[in-house]
């Protein structure tokens, strides 16, 4: 089982023992008027979850690999997923098309292309390395390809882009060292942070306290999933033991009022994923997601797709639907630049935008004079 693998599997398994199966999925991509686009920062985004028809068929071509259909036509039809076993199936299909850094670069441009459409100006991707490399992958390509990535990805689209590699809740904390190490030496290159995801609560984040103190001490940042699979005090384990600077998710901090308090005393931002949480039932319905308590309660809060391709949804439906939540889009925008890992000269840039931009509710474009 792969680790972000492992992460979706978990949640997708519980959406479809709900019964809700790809019902929460985007029935339609979101509209023109939200493609032309306020400016955007996504922070929480697994590049392997953004893999579309197009990406895979040049990948797998390329690699002279076969898939179960040679069009984007076929391919976007496999892409519907009807169980859980399907989406294992196409998971696995999927990122064991991936072999060469020109693999990797790919992923990371071709999603920033898209992002790039939505508004996106900083991207934070998010891969699992040990997946890879168990499948013979080397760590040079691995991270060799994603910075390259980001590289032409600015180059290309001027999306600003950088990289945390993510562990999972269960590997050998041996292995974490090697991601921490890795993550750490490739840090000039555009890596910013050291994550971790997956079963929420299948070992105590301080198993890997020593992973996250190396990375934090080789200048990255601290970014684990919590309070998603797990409640309130989960999330207060990220922030004490891995010294959390920013919680992927972190949603159901929501049910703990001194969390709550404690998360705005830090300024801690949390990454949110509103059809993330629904795919996953984490939320029943939209109308029930914890956000604008969380943001009304002063916590600052971005917006992300976590999973787009396999989740059905982008960037500009995401804003869209944290809109009909009553979120103000300058204000998620703000949340981002707050939350980013880049350096300061970056993160200056990202926050003269707020000055420079005309805001106004995503979909309804002020009248022309
Ligand atoms: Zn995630």
């Amino acid at each position: 089982m792969t680790a972000q693998g492992d992460e979706i599997s978990v949640r997708l398994a519980r959406s479809e023992a709900s019964g809700q199966g790809a019902g929460c999925r985007g029935a339609a991509p979101s509209d023109p008027e939200a493609r032309r686009a306020l400016p955007k920062i996504e922070l929480h985004v697994h590049l392997e979850g953004t893999i579309r028809p197009h990406t895979l068929l040049a990948i797998a071509r390329r690699n002279r690999l076969g898939l179960p259909a040679d069009t984007v036509e076929g391919l976007a039809e496999l892409y519907r997923f009807t169980n859980f076993q399907h989406f294992l199936e196409v998971w696995t299909l999927t990122t064991n098309c991936l072999r060469t850094a020109e693999d990797f670069a790919q992923v990371v441009v071709d999603y920033a292309a898209e992002a790039a459409a939505h508004g996106a100006v900083y991207l934070e991707g998010i891969f699992s390395p040990a997946e890879r490399v168990a499948t013979g992958v080397s760590w040079e390509a691995l991270f060799n390809g994603y910075c390259d990535g980001a590289q032409q990805a600015e180059e290309e689209h001027g999306v600003i882009v950088r990289l945390t590699p993510d562990l999972h809740w269960g590997v050998d904390l041996e292995d974490a060292m090697e991601v921490a190490t890795r993550a750490v030496a490739f840090r000039e290159r555009g890596i910013v942070g050291l994550g971790i995801g997956g079963r929420e609560g299948a070992c105590p984040p301080a198993q890997y306290a020593r992973a996250f103190a190396l990375a934090k001490e080789g200048g990255l940042g601290s970014v684990p999933h919590a309070g998603e699979g797990e409640g309130p005090s989960f999330v207060r384990a990220v922030l004490d033991d891995l010294g959390a600077d920013r919680i992927r998710h972190g949603i159901r901090a929501a049910a703990d009022p001194a969390l709550i308090a404690d998360l705005v005393d830090r300024g801690t931002v949390l990454d949110v994923c509103p059809t993330s949480n629904l795919c996953t039932r984490v939320v029943a319905n939209l109308d029930e997601h914890p956000v604008p308590q969380l943001v009304n309660a002063g916590i600052p809060c971005s917006i992300s797709t976590d999973d787009p391709a396999m989740f059905g949804t982008d960037l500009g439906r995401e804003y869209k639907l944290a809109s009909r939540l009553g979120l103000d889009h300058r204000r998620t925008y703000q949340a981002g630049v707050q939350g980013a890992l880049c350096e300061e000269t970056t993160r200056a840039k990202l926050a003269a935008v707020v000055g420079s931009t005309e805001w106004h509710p995503v979909g309804r474009r002020p009248a022309a004079p």
